[in-house]
């Protein structure tokens, strides 16, 4: 990802802020993930540890006869298995002293592991982990250690500690290999995370660069046209201000071409306000229910006199009975767009044609002339904002190829369309159609 401008800096700041929730949700996914693994696992082992504490309790068995108690209370002989006591199950039987009393039952091999452990009595009726080592062996536990009381029918156990101790090593193997697919897969995600969030960010970010890019093409575009018609002013302000005794009949072309500057500076301000405005959905649109025929004449009217003041013919045929639902300032601004455009690229003693029709709900209007035309090529552009074609610039038109941006706004806003195509033999036809209702 380059990070040499703002739209790609914001990108990449974008692209971290996702990864980074990605990974605080992964993250928080698997520890939530091993907490419950790791919790049921433990919670079978525990459960199990307090089942054979009842049983412990609650002993029924009678202390076999061929068990012997030595002088020093150690037993000599077997102890009973505990019924379902796994054999992973080991008890470990303590005098108040700590003395382990049941040492000849663990087995040698297992004694030298389990005689490390020692009577602490802050475990007491507490399950805790135990890890236990000698010289040969290591193994893990949870352990419970009771006191089982004076009158317990067994008569190892009554009176002593008991310390259950449950080997837990397959379980912490278990839990080893989960965490390791956990950590596996969790990378995976990562992994995936990263090129989520590449394509998210970069998804995302598009429009608002497109955005930016249009925002900064109309910022730079307006300076650019209001550049123009102020520096002609300037020059015919100096150049006047060189001729202080001259009266105005005297400097009328500089004082007339200022003037024209300023008219046509008046026209592209309005036309940049509106195009801010329509950008930022701050102008409302207000339709009006509108007698169609009388409204479209009365408008039309002037036009037949510019056209003619310039030598050109404008042929009005409005047909469109009864009334309709439009914003009668925007439409007339359509019109004029589109009138003064026919006028404008058409050359002296050209037509221009407006028809207006109505058809069920909706109108159409068309605007042709017999003018200069457009090419295919430059048909595609003709709405995008400050497009003008060679031909109009050359001719010095004073346009600012913002009016048919405008215009297909106003279309868009009465639900309509708008589409331009050749006039034959020469010239070019605006058609529109908007909606009525
Ligand atoms: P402008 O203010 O330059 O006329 P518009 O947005 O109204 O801006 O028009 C964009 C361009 O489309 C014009 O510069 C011109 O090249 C072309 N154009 C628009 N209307 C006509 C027409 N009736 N005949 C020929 N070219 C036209």
């Amino acid at each position: 990802m380059k990070k040499n401008n703002p739209e790609n800096q914001q990108q990449f700041k974008l692209f971290i802020k996702e990864l980074i929730t990605f990974a605080f949700l992964f993250f928080t996914l698997g520890l939530i993930v091993y907490y419950l693994f790791q919790n049921s696992v433990y919670g079978n082992i525990d459960a199990a540890m307090r089942e054979q504490k009842n049983r412990i309790i609650n002993n029924s068995h009678q202390l076999p006869l061929h068990i012997q108690k030595d002088k020093d209370g150690s037993v000599a002989g077997v102890l009973p298995p505990e019924r379902n006591a796994s054999f992973q199950t080991n008890l470990i039987v303590f005098d108040e002293n700590g003395r382990i009393l049941n040492q000849s039952m663990l087995g040698e091999r297992n004694f030298t592991l389990l005689r490390n452990t020692t009577l602490d009595l802050s475990k007491l009726n507490k399950i805790v982990d135990l890890p236990l080592a000698s010289d040969e062996l290591s193994a893990h536990f949870r352990s419970l250690l009771i006191k089982v009381p004076k009158n317990n029918q067994n008569v190892l156990y009554a009176g002593h500690y008991v310390l259950i101790l449950q080997n837990i090593d397959a379980d912490l193997l278990a839990i080893n290999s989960f965490i390791e697919a956990l950590i596996i897969t969790l990378i995976i995600f990562w992994i995936l995370a990263i090129a989520i969030s590449y394509f998210l960010s970069k998804s995302s970010m598009k429009p608002i660069i497109k955005s930016w890019l249009r925002q900064r093409d109309f910022s730079s575009n307006a300076a650019h046209e209001l550049r123009t018609p102020l520096t002609v002013i300037q020059n015919q302000m100096e150049y006047l201000l060189t001729k202080p005794k001259d009266t105005v009949m005297d400097q009328i072309k500089p004082i007339s071409t200022s003037l024209d500057e300023i008219q046509h500076l008046k026209i592209l301000t309005n036309r940049l306000l509106m195009l801010a405005r329509s950008d930022s959905n701050i102008i409302q649109v207000n339709l009006q229910n509108t007698q169609l025929n009388s409204w479209f004449n009365n408008i039309l009217t002037p036009y037949t006199e510019i056209a003619s003041s310039q030598n050109k013919q404008l042929l009005v045929n409005v047909n469109a009975s009864g009334n309709g639902m439009l914003d009668q300032d925007l439409i007339r601004q359509l019109m004029v767009i589109l009138l003064d455009n026919a006028i404008k690229y058409t050359s002296a003693h050209g037509e221009i044609e407006v028809s207006i029709n109505r058809v069920k709900d909706s109108l159409d209007i068309k605007v042709s002339d017999n003018g200069i035309g457009i090419s295919n090529s430059d048909k595609v552009h003709i709405f995008d904002r400050f497009y003008r074609t060679d031909k109009s610039r050359n001719s010095k038109t004073g346009g600012n190829g913002l009016g048919l941006s405008i215009a297909q706004w106003i279309v868009t806003e009465h639900k309509g369309k708008i589409s331009v195509k050749d006039n034959y033999p020469t010239g070019t036809i605006f058609q529109v159609t908007i909606s009525l209702k």
